[in-house]
């Protein structure tokens, strides 16, 4: 790794809180957690660099898992932070939260307000590009904005340009990633020094197993699709933490587009999000076995 002080991947589990139809259907909670770094599935340990429990607030999530890395972004590096699991895990909740509400924001919306807090402190003129959160499959649009109010409208505008483009394709892409970028460029116009970092934002899609969505033809194809781009992006991962010498960033799509932000000097975090309830138990160890494969 190209700096070995420090190590550049972090892998995070979050859970979420028993849901209404699963407390309604008599569901158990199934994990235990041992201080902050360890959960306990059917008597087998998983270790990450933190697992939160399900009262961990917004706030405390986006303090672990994103406020290091925008620091960094404003200081040239470029990083993902990527939300892996289940449909229903908690991914979005997790990603974006609530836009327009302070405490139920998620990580997108505190990094925005983030970076412009950063931009107000500033003297001198700061430009922030984004490019809207899209399905990475459509062509994606760039913007340039000056407050985060209107970043969040243009994330609204485009989960609704998304929700129009999965009807048009009678709910076939009901799974599908969404990766929002927020590129930013600096420049000293006394010294002229420029400073320009990138970071992707990456709600991935629902990493369950084909068998179980039903789906049949060209959903079913569909489907294996993304089931293929979730396992190449967790093979791209894992030959990064063993520090291999050949990273498989050519086999997929999605690990293509990422490949600038990922591995070398960048700085990645993967949210594993995880459903407690027993009748999720195998989707569950099968989240947190892609988690232990990025350690
Ligand atoms: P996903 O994007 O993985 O399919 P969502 O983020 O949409 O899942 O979450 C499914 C439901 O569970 C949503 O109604 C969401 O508000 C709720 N939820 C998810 N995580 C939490 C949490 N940590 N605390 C409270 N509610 C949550
Ligand atoms: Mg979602």
């Amino acid at each position: 790794m190209a700096d070995p002080a420090e190590c550049t991947i972090k892998v995070m589990c979050r859970f979420r809180p028993l849901n209404s139809s699963e407390v309604t259907r008599g569901d158990k909670y199934i994990p235990k957690f041992q201080g902050e770094e360890t959960v306990v599935i059917g008597g087998k340990p998983y270790m990450f660099d933190r697992v939160f429990q399900s009262s961990t607030t917004q706030e405390q999530v986006y303090n672990a898992c994103a406020q290091k890395i925008v620091k960094d972004v404003l200081e040239g590096y470029n990083g993902t932070i990527f939300a892996y699991g289940q449909t229903s895990s908690g991914k979005t909740h997790t990603m974006e939260g609530n836009l327009h509400d302070t405490d139920a924001m998620g990580i997108i919306p505190r990094i925005v307000q983030d970076i412009f807090n950063y931009i107000y402190s500033m003297d001198e003129n700061l430009e922030v590009f984004y490019i809207k959160k899209v399905p990475y499959v459509k062509g994606c649009t760039e913007r340039f904005v000056c407050s985060p109010e209107e970043v969040m409208d243009t994330i609204d505008e485009g989960k609704s340009n998304r929700h129009v483009a999965v009807t048009n394709m009678n709910e076939h892409s009901s799974r599908s990633h969404s990766i929002f970028l927020i590129n930013v460029k600096q420049e000293n116009t006394q010294t002229e020094q420029k400073l320009s970092g990138k970071l992707y934002l990456v709600d991935l899609a629902g990493s369950e197993k084909v068998s179980k969505t039903g789906a049949e033809g060209a959903v079913l194809d569909e489907a294996k699709n993304i089931n293929k781009s979730l396992s190449s992006l967790g093979n791209v991962i894992s030959a990064l933490a063993e520090g291999s010498a050949y990273i498989p960033y050519r086999d997929s799509k999605m690990t293509r587009i990422l490949q600038d932000s990922l591995g070398g000097n960048c700085r990645t975090t993967i949210v594993i999000c995880c459903s407690p309830s027993s009748f999720n138990e195998a989707e569950t160890k099968s989240t947190l076995m892609f988690g232990q494969r990025a350690k």
